[in-house]
């Protein structure tokens, strides 16, 4: 091994100098690091290897909101879309461009990264899917008392 693997945030894979396995995540300036298991930085300003001692991933004993999951998720996959899916994914997306805008507008100076503005975006979406469904029943209503109203 001669080199590292492509630093880019959630690879991971052995050091070219140490063989310990590193993570690439956030470090200093939000700028992609090589740590080890524990979350430090793999080297030193020397560029040394600080994780020769932990070749091996250790416990981790961050917040469980932060560790990375090691679970493996199956993802379905899908084939040519159709004509309606790609109106349900047109309609998801402006739902989803309404609830950035409703966002942004009430918290002006949070960053559109942080993971709490995308948890206001994710319930948003669910408010903004609550109204549709509010709008259709007010449609159901008035046409079924158009129809009392016809007899
Ligand atoms: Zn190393």
């Amino acid at each position: 091994m001669t080199k590292n693997p492509t630093k880019e945030l959630g690879a991971s894979g052995p050091c070219y100098k140490c063989g310990a396995k590193m993570f690439c995540g956030e470090g200093f300036e939000k700028k992609p690091t090589w740590q080890n298991a524990e979350g430090k930085s793999h080297y030193d300003k020397d560029g040394s290897c600080r994780g020769v001692n932990h070749a091996e991933p250790i416990k981790d004993f961050r917040n469980p909101k932060d560790q990375r999951p090691n679970d493996t998720v199956v993802w379905p996959e899908f084939g040519n879309l159709t004509d309606e899916h790609n109106t349900t994914l047109g309609e998801y997306t402006g739902v989803m461009a309404l609830a950035v805008i409703s966002t942004k507008t009430r918290h002006p100076n949070m960053d559109p990264n942080a993971p709490v503005f995308g948890q206001i975006v994710s319930a948003a979406i669910g408010h903004l899917l609550d109204m549709t469904k509010i709008t259709v029943l007010r449609e159901i209503r008035g046409q079924i008392q158009e129809l009392v109203e016809s007899k």
